[in-house]
């Protein structure tokens, strides 16, 4: 509790800084204005630093919930506090809609299209007689709290930092929750999260909604500060400012969007008043002078500030999260020997003329563990990726269960029971262990954006994680789980793969060489692992090319060759082909 307590107390502290005697009141204003930057920004943090999204918008959602409010308070009498659920709405509402069209967009194409509506709605605001062209909107009411109104800048503080004080909880509430996970994985990890169940354009949706939501509420606050809105401080300029905040202060984190938000505004302000007394009134020179300071601060801390200030501090203590919370429900799937768990035929993937896989059949039952080898380049990457839905086969069909599910995506797939490894390991950068591999059973828990922002999602979360910790102490890994996932070895990192895919409570696993980099104890722990995981009913097929560790764990062995199969039978059998000694074990041995 204590931990709560010293934030809060110094939080009331700072609410007191404009009241205190002498503080003049041209701080305090900046303050605002940088409280009010700070919500903006850490929407940023969200979209742009976790979700991997660019926006050259928010400063129109800013613009949004601002005239939203104003239209309402002035032309239909609306008391601003009531104006602000519409104001939020509104904001929401916009972003759901450009984002329903421009969010199939990526990258640079993304960046543009927010640009080119970012123009467009600057331009209607200033052409629109019902929001008073390019003059704006005027005589919009203050904040009144009882009998006393919110008009003096001191007063103001007080609601702008309150704000961005519930923003700062909102949107740490939603980073660390299953959602949270789904939104952090966007940017480099969207293949590995879709293959456990996340929905991509959803979460991408949502990021980009909350942070629309965010910029209303900034908006909303400045329309009842400014007394008066116009299209400029909305427009495309307005918007660019809040990316530096957040790129300057560090758009990795929440409190880099508050450091880079607060900078940026001060800066802004004392170039324009120190330029023109050091270099004389013509000209502008804090946009060049800005633009400098920008350059250099993105040499050397190119992931913004706070990261580098961030190191002053001791690091966080790991969560304790999950400790003694009931086990997550489990699949209740018989899997009698021998039943038919997954069946592939035909299968067809072409890369422009290069067939890497052709024809391709397979078959696995259940319990039971089927090698796939075969020389580099032979297709069984590609196959992993038509069984998995990561890529979509030119011709076959895929069953599972008896059921076919022939170009399901990713999530479906991961619906069925089927859970995977990448050959290219894909842990989500900047994520624990513990939260990567939380993320595999992201389908086991149904908490949305509403329960993690209210923090409703306790209990679930407590599951999830100690359901994480149990399949991460099955690999291996305890002493490991609350490190930093890529400040592991490789071939840790790939038991990290297997301990979030045995999170998903698979009835199949697809592990893609998973013993690469392992010593030679490990592999033991791994073959003992996953006899250890047949018993328990799963059945694995893996791609492996230690051929003395595959031949003694496998019941079976599949042999590819030029994205076909060559061969197929047990292990000695396998060893006597001639065909797959010729095209494989000869050149291995
Ligand atoms: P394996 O896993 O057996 O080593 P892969 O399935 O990774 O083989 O690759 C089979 C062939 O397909 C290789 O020649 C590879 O270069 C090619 N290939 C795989 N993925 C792609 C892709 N996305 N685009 C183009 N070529 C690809
Ligand atoms: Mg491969």
């Amino acid at each position: 509790m204590t931990t709560r307590l010293l934030p809060a107390l110094l939080f009331l502290l700072f609410l007191g800084v404009p009241f205190l005697p002498g503080v003049p009141s041209f701080w305090i204003t900046l303050a605002d204005y940088a409280g009010i930057a700070s919500i903006v920004a850490l929407g940023l943090v969200v979209l742009t630093g976790y979700g991997g999204m660019t926006s050259f918008g928010q400063a129109t959602f800013m613009g949004c919930g601002a005239y939203v409010s104003a239209l309402l308070t002035t032309g239909a009498g609306l008391s601003p506090w009531l104006s602000l659920p519409a104001a939020l709405l509104a904001s929401g509402a916009a972003a759901l809609a450009l984002g329903a069209v421009t969010l199939r967009l990526s990258g640079h194409y993304l960046a543009l299209a927010t640009i080119a509506w970012a123009v467009s709605l600057y331009y209607l605001a200033g052409n629109l007689d019902l929001l008073g062209r390019n003059d704006g909107l005027s005589g919009i009411p203050p904040l009144r709290i009882g009998g006393l109104l919110l008009t003096g800048s001191r007063e103001y503080f007080v609601v702008v930092w309150v704000a961005v004080a519930v923003a700062v909880l909102l949107t740490l509430n939603l980073l660390d929750s299953r959602v949270g996970r789904a939104i952090r994985a966007l940017r480099g990890g969207a293949a590995a999260a879709a293959s456990f169940g996340v929905h991509l354009p959803r979460t991408r949706i949502l990021a980009f909604t909350y942070a629309a939501v965010l910029a209303g509420l900034a908006g909303w606050l400045y329309a009842h500060m400014q007394r008066s809105v116009n299209p400029t401080p909305f427009g495309l300029n307005a918007s660019i400012e809040y990316l530096l905040m957040a790129v300057v202060g560090g758009a990795g984190s929440v409190w880099g969007a508050l450091l880079g938000a607060t900078l940026v505004t001060v800066v802004n302000d004392q170039l324009q008043s120190l330029l023109p007394r050091l270099l004389g009134q013509q000209g502008n020179y804090e946009t060049v002078v800005f633009g400098a300071l920008l350059v250099l601060v993105l040499q050397t801390a190119p992931d913004g500030l706070w990261p580098r200030l961030r190191r002053l501090f001791p690091p966080a203590r790991p969560r304790r999260v999950g400790a003694n919370a009931a086990p997550l429900r489990a699949r209740t799937l018989s899997s009698t020997p021998g039943l038919p768990v997954l069946s592939a035929a035909g299968l067809r993937k072409a890369f422009g003329g290069l067939v890497a896989v052709n024809d391709m059949g397979l078959h696995l039952d259940a319990r039971e563990i089927v090698g796939l080898i075969g020389p580099n380049g032979a297709g069984k990457s590609t196959t992993f990726n038509l069984l998995t839905g990561v890529a979509r086969p030119d011709a076959g069909q895929v069953h599972v269960l008896g059921r076919d599910v022939t170009g399901l995506r990713p999530p479906g797939v991961a619906r069925l029971g089927i859970a995977r490894s990448f050959q290219h390991v894909k842990l989500v950068p900047g994520m624990s262990v513990l939260e990567n591999v939380a993320l595999g059973a992201h389908l086991r828990g149904t908490a949305g954006p509403i329960s993690a922002l209210l923090r409703l999602d306790r209990a679930e979360e407590a599951r999830l994680f100690a359901e994480a910790r149990r399949q991460i102490a099955r690999v291996g890994l305890k002493e490991h789980a609350d490190k930093p996932g890529d400040s592991l070895a490789l071939g840790q990192q790939r038991l990290v793969e297997i301990a979030r895919a045995l999170c998903l409570d698979p009835i199949l696993l697809l592990l893609d060489e998973p013993a690469a980099g392992l010593r030679h104890a490990e592999k033991a722990d791994l073959a003992a692992l996953l006899r250890r995981l047949r018993r328990d009913g799963v059945t694995v097929l893996l791609v492996e090319h230690d051929m003395e560790f595959v031949m003694r764990l496998a019941d079976r062995l599949v042999v590819m060759e030029f994205g076909a199969k060559l061969a197929e039978g047990d292990p000695a059998a396998i060893r006597a082909n001639p065909a797959v000694v010729e095209a494989y074990l000869g050149a291995a041995a």
